[in-house]
């Protein structure tokens, strides 16, 4: 295994992700060069070593942490607030702070809403008079069925029945 080989495997050879051949042709090609040696050890050298319990709760048992951490971060979201009202824009979207595309977009929610509530509105109304139309011919029909000798009697003789069969209902 040349240096070229080594270099390219260094980072898996030192995470311990080699195969075992190839970890050992690493470990020999090593031994001889000095170089590639120097460049493991380099790397070796930023692995930086995991916290241990205790360092973590000394570090983030400190007051100080959390407290410079709060100061940070309040400070910070002063500045997207402050960066979020001082946006230029149209008075009315400087007035609510509504970010115009939001503005327009509830518009027209707004109006698809009312659109779709008066067609709901008109369907049940038509539905009704339909409705109603139905019930007011079954009803003229039943009375009609149940006093056959008392159809129109307008005194008009052009309004004449000339015959009459219950089963099909009309004259
Ligand atoms: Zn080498």
């Amino acid at each position: 295994m040349d240096c070229m080989m080594v270099n390219i495997r260094v980072a898996a050879y030192i995470d311990g992700e080699l195969a075992p051949a190839e970890s050992e042709q690493v470990a020999t090609h090593l031994e001889k060069c000095s170089d590639c040696a120097a460049l493991v050890v380099s790397l070796q050298e930023q692995c930086f070593e995991k916290f241990s319990a205790e360092q973590k709760s000394d570090i983030c048992g400190d007051k100080d942490f959390w407290g410079c951490m709060d100061g940070v971060l309040n400070a910070h979201m002063d500045q997207m607030v402050v960066a979020a009202t001082t946006v230029r824009g149209p008075w009315y979207s400087q007035k609510v702070g509504v970010p115009m595309p939001m503005m327009v977009a509830y518009a027209a929610a707004m109006l698809l809403a009312v659109a779709w509530g008066v067609q709901q509105l008109d369907r049940a109304h038509s539905a009704e008079m339909a409705a109603d139309h139905l019930g007011q011919q079954i009803e003229q029909e039943r009375r009609l069925a149940a006093q056959p000798q008392t159809a129109p009697t307008g005194g008009n003789a052009a309004y004449k029945v000339v015959t009459y069969t219950p089963q099909r209902g009309t004259f």
